[in-house]
């Protein structure tokens, strides 16, 4: 049996579209309180509204998680609303991709502050909560999944970048699964292939349309897959620790 998130709350950034999106729906839909972090608060709004039309709990909160203080805040709202910090999906991120030689650096600089630096920064701001909520609550057990890529498993040309912050992140999580193991916050990694978001639509011209190209006809994940796993994982009882769920898409090598 499993258990179910009912009592639990769960921070979810990136909720403004996408897998974010859909994985604040499918805890929800769990019973957990999500709180949905992004910097489109419309959005934010309205998938709050939709969650709570359907008899769920939702906050919102607007931030920019690059920024450490607005990362910091944001964790402090949601715990100061919703009474504490059971999961936490490190979901926000950007995929700038394009060959290395000409890319923009400030491309590269927006990757490394939301992919690497927000990721960390929320994860700092949450650990203590998640300490907490394992040590105390029924379930006696806390979750901390981070949203990475099959480009942190394995590098191909074109995307350096964005690998090299996916496979940061995936080391980063395997050290903190190490030091936080004994106090049962468990630490994973979702590792998705390629998904039907809103993600693309951030390249620039002409590294838009070469990537389109390499998927043109594909069927791609939907986000909805991808917070199937993440549910899986953080619905798993206490004896259980997934670290670590490749899904990619059928069709895909
Ligand atoms: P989307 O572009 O649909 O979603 C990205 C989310 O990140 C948005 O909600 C956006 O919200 C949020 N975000 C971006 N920058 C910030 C910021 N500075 N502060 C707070 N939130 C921010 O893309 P996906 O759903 O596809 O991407 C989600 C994750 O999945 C990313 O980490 C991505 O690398 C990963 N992934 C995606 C794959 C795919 O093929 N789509 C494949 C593998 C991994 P807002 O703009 O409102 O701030």
């Amino acid at each position: 049996m499993t258990h179910s998130l009912t009592d639990t709350v769960a921070l979810v950034t990136g909720a403004s579209s996408g897998i974010g999106a859909a994985t604040a729906r499918a805890l929800a839909a769990e019973g957990a309180a999500v709180a949905l972090v992004a910097r489109r608060g419309e959005r934010l709004r309205a998938l709050a509204a939709e969650i709570r039309a359907d008899g769920g709990t939702a906050a919102v909160v607007t931030a920019d998680i690059a920024d450490r203080t607005q990362a910091h805040d944001a964790v402090g709202r949601v715990v100061d609303e919703l009474g504490r910090l059971d999961t936490v999906v490190n979901n926000a991120g950007l995929a700038l991709v394009g060959p290395v030689e000409a890319a923009p650096e400030d491309e590269w600089d927006r990757m490394l502050a939301v992919n690497v630096g927000g990721l960390l920064h929320v994860t700092r701001a949450a650990l203590p909560h998640l300490v907490t909520a394992a040590a105390d609550s029924p379930r006696r057990v806390a979750d901390l999944v981070t949203i990475s890529s099959t480009a942190g498993r394995v590098a191909r040309a074109g995307q350096a970048v964005y690998s090299l912050t996916k496979s940061g992140v995936n080391a980063f999580s395997e050290s903190l699964r190490q030091e936080l193991q004994p106090k049962r916050v468990r630490v994973g990694i979702v590792g998705p292939g390629t998904v039907d978001t809103e993600l693309s639509s951030h390249l620039r011209d002409g590294v838009r349309e070469a990537v389109a190209g390499q998927i043109g006809g594909m069927e791609l994940l939907r986000p909805e897959d991808v917070a199937d796993a993440v549910r899986y994982m953080v619905t798993r009882e206490r004896r259980v620790a997934v670290n670590e769920m490749l899904v990619r898409a059928g069709a895909q090598t």
